[in-house]
């Protein structure tokens, strides 16, 4: 009998593998015998052929065959023994730091030698450090290997060796029994696609055989990773999705929209709704009424009016009697949607309050006590939201603005927070960074989606330069005659470090060479180490035209409204993605008149900096800037970091196998209907033990 659980046995079944390795190789994410067969090469070193030395360039990493010419012990500094050879065609330099008599007396001259190394520039032209290295008798026996070496990714006391040979043991126990290992991807769609089974694809990039280059390895365009490209990008679809499934089980109030209240609300706004945000509350609406927790991204471009759609999910829960919580990335945002909430819900009988860290005393008492009592409705601050001390009458929505802020972590684990009994509340959750349409599917598949796709009418487009920090002199001379106009500027300092207290200091310097040389004009400083009673103080005051120019960090980013702001200027846009350089631009053009965003930059700028400050004077549109800068920079700009940093894939590479998303959702709801016995198995195979999408 074939025992068929081999490959779910601990790695330490195999020979040559104890108790040691194996606690190293946890390390790795490496528990069971399938995890070493998922385990890929995170690159590869070829050494099935031989560069001619003359075509050596700094960076390769290359077999070369030559004669050693001469060899020296050099005092000079560091002690070391180098060795020059050529093959006829041209000649590089050895360098060994360590090495014995032996070696010195092994590499004398005429001697023909085999290296293989990294090729770096040196005091003496190209140069090998260290290479691997062999004395042969005759340059026919330089090649000793026909396939590609895999390379795999390590951690502290593994060679790579043990790997190498443990994961061979792998693929020979897949190898004598094909069966273990399932290959969960229908034949329909691996001839659709010319995807290699799974056994093949596994066997390819482990042990690449002859038709396999580095170069196509390196690119993405081998089938064999392709494919697995795929499976893992569906499985991460997959898990969120389930998680998904799972969470509209639950029980979620009801809440039934009252004709006249919501009438009664929408008359009384300043202005009237878009279309965009009538169809996307009759999609919040319908989510409401389900009896199961809705979970809705609203995704709209920077001032496309989500503030109030949101509102209105917050009316319908009032009137069904529930609480709301809204949760905001920044102090001064969440301070914004308190002013922007009070006005739209005064006369509704309902109390909006607010909490920040910030308030301390009494003061926090009475708003956690009128939260407890049922007597506030509304609740807005900053993540102190969901602090234990917090506790609800009866919550029945949550609400996160600007969740890109917020990583997938943070937005399961509200979920937890706010439920109570059995219920558990409505999420909506609103971001103003456009991602890629592909994108948001795979990272938002826990999510039902609704786009804002219209600014409210009016809106001019803002007009975008982008220019060399040398005129400066230009730039201030343009501040003061707009400021002589009556109008007011944004000075926005950027820095490439992620410490605050640096950028405040840029801040503030740029803010007193700025005063001096614009004497006429009111300059104030704002930025995120300030205490938030002078944040508000400043802001209100910019706001009241007290102030003509403001200098700010990117804490300015989000939750600024002042439309008689219409010039900003931008320093150093080379160092951040698009996606935030159009969120930061969108804090002027909120007037009717024209406006203006200057993107000052650093000379010399790079060929790529330059066509990416281009799409974001072309365009006005989010989402086209978004599909750029996914195209242009690759995903991690365009998330940002932090969200990015939720999602680990091992082999797929999200602007490399990009193609690959258009059929992620299409082909992931297939495998719920036709083959739901795969999910779990894909979701162990790829996401292991990893908690990142456990229920919660
Ligand atoms: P964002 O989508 O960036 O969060 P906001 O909700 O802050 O945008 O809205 C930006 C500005 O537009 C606010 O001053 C808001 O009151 C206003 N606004 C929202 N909807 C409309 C509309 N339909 N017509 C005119 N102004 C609107
Ligand atoms: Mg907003």
């Amino acid at each position: 009998m074939k025992n068929p659980n081999t490959l779910n046995r601990s790695v330490a079944f195999l020979t040559g593998i104890g108790a040691q390795t194996a606690n190293r190789l946890e390390k790795l994410g490496i528990h069971i015998v399938q995890d070493l067969i998922f385990h890929l090469p995170h690159r590869y070193e070829d050494r099935t052929r031989v560069y001619p030395i003359g075509t050596l360039a700094a960076g390769m990493t290359v077999l070369i065959c030559g004669k050693v010419e001469l060899t020296d012990i050099l005092p000079r500094g560091r002690i070391s023994l180098v060795c020059r050879i050529s093959d006829g065609t041209g000649f590089i330099t050895l360098k060994f730091f360590h090495f014995t008599a032996n070696q010195h007396n092994a590499l004398k001259p005429g001697t023909l030698i085999s290296c293989f190394a990294e090729v770096r520039y040196g005091f003496a032209g190209l140069e090998m450090v260290h290479p691997e290295y062999k004395v042969i008798t005759n340059p026919d026996s330089c090649i000793t290997e026909t396939r590609l070496t895999p390379v795999y990714p390590l951690t502290e006391g593994l060679s790579q060796n043990l790997i190498r040979k443990a994961v061979k043991q792998a693929l020979d126990l897949c190898s004598n029994e094909p069966e273990l290992l399932t290959d969960w991807i229908p034949e329909s769609i691996l001839k659709q696609y010319h995807y290699p089974s799974l056994a093949e694809a596994i066997q390819t990039l482990h042990a690449p055989d002859e038709s396999v280059t580095i170069e196509a390895l390196q690119n993405g365009s081998v089938p064999a990773l392709k494919r697995l490209a795929f499976e893992e990008l569906l499985t991460h679809y997959l898990s969120l999705r389930k998680s998904k499934n799972k969470i509209k089980a639950w029980q979620a109030p009801e809440f039934i929209s009252d004709k006249i209240t919501t009438d009664h609300f929408i008359r009384s706004l300043p202005f009237k709704l878009t279309g965009a945000q009538q169809r996307v509350i009759a999609e919040i609406e319908a989510d409401c009424r389900s009896q199961h927790p809705m979970m809705r991204l609203v995704q709209g471009d920077v001032g496309s009016g989500k503030t109030v759609v949101s509102a209105y999910a917050a009316l319908l829960a009032l009137t069904a009697g529930y609480q709301v919580a809204v949760m905001a990335p920044t102090e001064l945002l969440a301070e914004q949607h308190f002013r922007n909430f009070s006005a739209w819900f005064d006369g509704f009988q309902t109390q909006v309050v607010f909490l920040t860290g910030q308030l301390k005393g009494n003061a926090r008492k009475e708003v956690l006590q009128s939260l407890a009592d049922g007597r506030a409705g509304i609740i807005i601050g900053t993540h102190a939201l969901f602090q234990d001390s917090v506790n609800f009458h009866r919550l029945g929505l949550i609400i996160i603005d600007e969740q890109h802020r917020f990583g997938v972590h943070q937005r399961l684990a509200l979920r937890e927070k706010g439920q109570q009994n059995n219920i558990r509340p409505h999420q909506l959750v609103m971001t103003a960074t456009p991602i890629p349409r592909t994108l948001a599917m795979l990272q938002y598949s826990d999510l039902d989606i609704s786009i804002i796709d219209e600014l409210p009418p009016g809106r001019k487009p803002i007009v975008t330069s982008v220019i060399p920090a040398e005129r400066r002199d230009d730039v201030i001379n343009r501040i003061n005659s707009w400021v002589n106009k009556k109008r007011q500027v944004y000075w926005v300092c950027t820095l490439i470090e992620e410490s605050e207290v640096l950028q405040c200091e840029a801040a503030e310097k740029t803010a007193e060479r700025l005063i001096q040389a614009l004497p006429n004009v009111r300059v104030a400083l704002i930025h995120g180490r300030m205490k938030s009673t002078d944040k508000d103080a400043i802001m209100q005051a910019f706001k009241n035209h007290q102030l003509d120019l403001l200098v700010a960090t990117t804490v300015i980013e989000v939750g600024v409204d002042v439309p008689n702001a219409g010039l900003m200027i931008i320093e150093n846009p080379e160092r951040l993605g698009l996606s935030q350089l159009h969120q930061l631009r969108g804090r002027v053009g909120r007037g009717d008149d024209d406006s203006y965003c200057l993107l000052m930059y650093q000379s010399p700028l790079s060929d790529t900096a330059r066509h990416r400050l281009g799409v974001l004077r072309g365009s006005n549109d989010g989402f086209v800037i978004a599909e750029k800068d996914l195209e242009l920079r690759g995903p991690g700009e365009v998330m940002g970091t932090r969200q990015t940093g939720q999602m680990h894939f091992k082999i797929a590479d999200l602007a490399r196998d990009a193609d690959l998303l258009d059929n992620i959702q299409k082909i992931g709801e297939q495998f719920f209907t036709e083959s739901p016995q795969a999910v779990q198995p894909l979701i162990d195979r790829w996401l292991g033990e990893s908690t990142e999408y456990a229920e919660v």
